[in-house]
């Protein structure tokens, strides 16, 4: 299930970087124009939605962190078991990846989490290695002598967990935090601490526990949508709200059961929060949380030169592929990124404008994720101008009247079923040759005659390899 856009249907046409340029360049007039605006901004590296529109001391979205859990979160997913091996061979494209820190199921769960947390922490990654544990002396005990970086602890405080759940009030849980806190602390490693479903406390119980936990000295405090129930606004709100309460740093967690787990996470940042929770391909609890590549596209549009700086995108299929074969999932059709029509573009509108200047419909250039655009050219919402660059790649020289009726040849062909590559360069062939023979190929019986000898005796000289 691996490599997905590399076995794509035949009626795909793909189309290089540096092919679009020099298509563009044949251009004349205003097309021309556009072109090299283009081309002149992509060299400067604007990206035409760019950064925010205004500055805001606030917002951390070109500085933030990633805690990627899909050691954790991930584990939670209903299709998940990681065995030590799968679980080493994730955190290692993670940390190729470049991801800032990995968290891992708490050592307390069971005798083998715990055995794999220690491997985890010897492996020297360049990624800090964290756990993830309940508020609990017991827990901390244990994860402290793991080797791990840091802890992060984790306690209810909506009226439905502490009527439901664990039952304890408020005083309760703010001294059992201070005792857990204190405790990590002084084994001289990194301490988290998170609310759980933040969206459904009480505000004024919130902010008094994160104060608490900040003047005692806490790393980062935690926001956490638990259910999924938070809108951007509302988190928004919150984060920019706990942000002047707290010195400390702020991780958020954004569950995406009602779809708003990615934008939560970036108006998180643009509120002040430093660091956010990801899992690849967002395995989760239920339906999960951020996806790493969707994030990452989020955070690139608005960051392009931080993003690039800090990740190695390129090494993104490659950890999506590996999650998705160990969870036994297909990677979804319109993945971020990755998605097999991420970067396929059918409409001949679409198609004209990508091979002036791709960055007519692309926000994200595929080839910084090492992906390819593919234009889509066999069906009958297809163009001229696409057709007549499949012709160049093909050798074949066409005028621009003789490629506009070898798209209207195409378009009547595709009325009947979507024509493959083959197919397509088939009747570019039969144009060019019968053009030049001097018959009349616009004439149906004539096309119709020669396509039928060109199958007949080139059944397998028309493709390029370029498919
Ligand atoms: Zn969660």
């Amino acid at each position: 299930m691996s490599d997905c856009c590399e076995s794509r249907p035949t009626k795909i046409q793909r189309v290089g970087e540096e092919e679009a340029k020099n298509i563009s360049e044949t251009h004349v007039g205003v097309e021309n124009k556009v072109a090299t605006r283009g081309e002149n901004e992509a060299l400067q590296g604007v990206q035409p939605f760019g950064s925010s529109r205004y500055s805001d001391f606030l917002s951390n979205v070109s500085n933030f962190k990633i805690i990627e859990s899909t050691l954790r979160e991930g584990e939670q997913f209903a299709n998940a078991f990681f065995d030590t091996e799968t679980k080493i061979r994730i955190a290692k494209a993670l940390d190729e990846f470049g991801v800032d820190c990995i968290e891992l199921t708490s050592p307390a769960a069971s005798e083998q989490s715990r055995k794999d947390c220690e491997a985890i922490c010897k492996l020297g990654l360049k990624a800090k290695v964290i756990t993830h544990i309940r508020c609990h002396m017991d827990d901390a005990r244990i994860a402290v002598e793991t080797g791990v970086d840091g802890v992060d602890v984790v306690m209810g405080t909506s009226k439905f967990l502490r009527e439901y759940s664990h039952g304890k009030d408020m005083t309760y849980i703010t001294k059992k935090a201070v005792e857990v806190i204190n405790f990590v602390k002084s084994k001289g490693i990194e301490i988290r601490f998170s609310t759980e479903d933040s969206f459904r406390s009480d505000l004024v119980d919130l902010l008094s526990i994160y104060q608490v936990v900040d003047k005692v000295g806490v790393n980062r405090v935690g926001v956490a949508d638990t259910v999924g129930v938070a809108n951007p606004r509302q988190v928004y709100d919150l984060v920019r709200t706990l942000r002047g309460v707290v010195g400390c740093d702020i991780e958020c967690h954004f569950h995406n059961d009602t779809g708003c787990a990615i934008a939560n996470a970036y108006t998180a940042l643009e509120a002040g929060a430093t660091h956010v929770d990801t899992s690849v391909l967002g395995i989760g609890e239920r339906n999960g949380i951020p996806s790493l590549g969707g994030f990452i596209a989020r955070m690139y549009a608005a960051d392009r030169d931080y993003v690039m700086s800090k990740y190695n995108l390129k090494a993104l299929r490659d950890v999506e592929n590996i999650v998705a074969d160990a969870v036994q999932v297909q990677i979804p059709f319109n993945n971020y990124v990755t998605g097999y029509c991420a970067f396929t573009h059918k409409a001949g509108i679409h198609a004209k404008a990508i091979l002036a200047n791709p960055s007519t419909y692309e926000i994200l250039k595929p080839e910084d994720f090492g992906m390819s655009r593919y234009v889509s050219i066999g069906h009958r919402l297809t163009g001229w101008n696409a057709v007549k660059s499949r012709a160049q790649q093909l050798g074949l020289d066409l005028t621009d009247d003789q490629v506009k009726a070898a798209t209207n040849r195409i378009k009547v062909m595709a009325d009947i079923k979507d024509q493959t590559m083959e197919d397509v360069d088939a009747i570019l062939h039969v144009f060019s040759r019968g053009i030049k023979a001097g018959v009349d190929v616009t004439h149906d019986a004539v096309f119709e005659k020669l396509l039928e000898q060109h199958n007949v005796a080139r059944p397998e000289s028309i493709t390029d390899g370029t498919n």
